[in-house]
């Protein structure tokens, strides 16, 4: 486990940061550091928490345009664009740059399981956290899911794992994390805003497995065109690897075999469970279940165990979550899907039912060309909405796909209860941001899922 620096730098006072400092102001009784602040914002609850951190002795910065000094180390918030000054000024002044994800590793006992991937990413962390604990293993789900994981250092010993959900932004943070099990479930262009280009994207996603090595286990999806290399990469470097796939049983690894989730293990291919008793729906749940299954099983979980776990896991909220029936039409909750790919595999988890789309919000530098394309083959109607739609009404006319535009969201739920047949299904899918309309994708499903009770409460279609 790390000393804490001398000088320590805390950028970006939002969740994680924030639990940072505090953890810095807890501990310094120990070690003599000096610590400092610093947030762009400046608001009333920063101000309130600048109070707090100054009285534990904190040099507070509200409103910050640049990082100034000379610092040991410089934690910084992974939502801050790296080419933003302030970004750019940290790396002046710091003679090493990380992320919570990498201080909290560095404090922790626990043994890591990460997981990464463009989507999938809290459905395989939850689950895993469900596989190990229904077999009674301790585990805490943290990371991107919620919890900061220096919040729980302190609190957990070395039998609890700790199941971390890691975004790119939290990978191009850190530089020894080293989890004893790490899951790439995908990469497919999205957050291109941040990383500068889908090739830093993909590099920074790789650096979940830079540092593994012959007892750690990689589990990679090989069905991802993006993700699918690195499987020979991490394995040429000595690592084992666990590949996954839809589409066979790769060896020593997970797949799907007459529709049975099955393990290849030294004793030869075990049925762990059918695919269509899972509760969550869709080829990607598939393939999330496949990979959460190589991962618990790589740490030690048996096969009955995972079946059990595996049959007893319900659909998380906002993906494709089921909120509601009205005059025979299911409305289903995906609003989670904030680019293409994800909806381009909710779109599997219907089979014939006639669906009628929702699809809009702000985009996030996406192209919606191979989406259309995925539209025009499975889908009943499209409706529109928010500023992204010009764009995606751009694509789908490209693919010759009929479009209604709605306006707002909600007004774009009218349309589609009007298009709906009874047997058919509404998917909010939007395959974009929130933020033109709403605070964040929970909000939105949110607002959705009430208004989807109002429909029902009224009978209004
Ligand atoms: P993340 O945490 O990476 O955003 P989630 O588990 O929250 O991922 O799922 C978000 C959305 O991504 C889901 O609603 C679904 O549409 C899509 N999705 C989930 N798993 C996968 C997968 N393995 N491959 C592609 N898309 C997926």
């Amino acid at each position: 486990m790390r000393a804490l620096s001398d000088s320590i730098a805390v950028v970006g006072l939002g969740v994680s940061g924030l639990a940072v400092a505090r953890y810095i102001y807890k501990h310094q009784g120990m070690i003599p550091i000096s610590m400092s602040v610093y947030d762009s914002a400046d608001n009333d609850r920063l101000r309130l928490l600048a109070l707090e951190l100054a009285e534990a002795g904190a040099d507070v910065h509200l409103g910050a345009e640049t990082v100034d000094g000379r610092f040991r180390v410089a934690v910084v918030s992974p939502g801050i664009m790296p080419k933003s000054p302030l970004r750019r000024s940290v790396q002046q002044a710091a003679d090493r740059v990380i992320g919570e994800i990498e201080f909290a590793f560095e404090r922790s006992v626990s043994p890591w399981l990460a997981v990464t991937g463009t989507n999938g990413k809290t459905t395989v962390t939850s689950l895993c956290v469900h596989l190990l604990t229904s077999a009674g293993v301790p585990a805490e789900a943290v990371g991107n899911i919620g919890v900061p994981p220096i919040t729980l250092v302190d609190e957990v010993g070395p039998s609890t794992a700790l199941v971390a959900e890691v975004s790119s932004f939290q990978l191009a943070l850190t530089d020894a994390f080293r989890p004893r099990v790490a899951v790439l479930l995908n990469i497919t262009p999205d957050h291109i805003d941040w990383h500068g280009s889908f090739q830093a994207y993909a590099a920074d996603k790789a650096k979940l497995f830079a540092n593994m090595g012959p007892d750690d286990c990689a589990v990679i999806d090989i069905d991802d065109s993006g993700s699918a290399p690195l499987a020979d990469t991490v394995a040429a470097r000595g690592v084992r690897v666990m590949r996954v796939s839809r589409v066979g049983l790769p060896m020593g690894g997970a797949g799907l075999v007459d529709g049975w989730l099955t393990l290849d293990t030294p004793a030869g291919p075990i049925r762990v469970l059918k695919a269509s008793s899972l509760k969550i729906r869709g080829d990607h749940n598939v393939s999330n279940a496949l990979a959460a299954t190589a991962a618990v099983h790589s740490w030690g979980i048996d096969i009955d165990a995972i079946a059990r776990g595996l049959l007893g896991f319900e659909p998380i909220k906002h993906r494709l979550e089921p909120v509601g029936v009205n005059d025979g039409v299911e409305y289903i909750n995906d609003s989670k899907a904030t680019n293409p790919g994800a909806t381009i595999m909710a779109l599997t988890a219907f089979g014939d039912r006639p669906v009628v789309l929702m699809l809009g919000g702000r985009n996030k530098d996406n192209s919606f060309a191979e989406l259309a394309l995925h539209v025009r083959d499975s889908v009943k109607s499209v409706v529109l909405f928010g500023e992204a739609a010009p764009d995606i009404a751009a694509a789908l006319s490209d693919a010759g796909v009929a479009y209604q535009s709605c306006g707002t969201m909600l007004q774009a739920l009218e349309c589609a209860t009007h298009s709906a047949v009874d047997g058919g299904t509404v998917l909010l899918s939007p395959a974009c941001a929130s933020f033109d309309e709403f605070e964040g994708y929970s909000h939105r499903g949110d607002v959705f899922r009430a208004a989807v009770a109002e429909l029902r409460q009224v009978g209004s279609r």
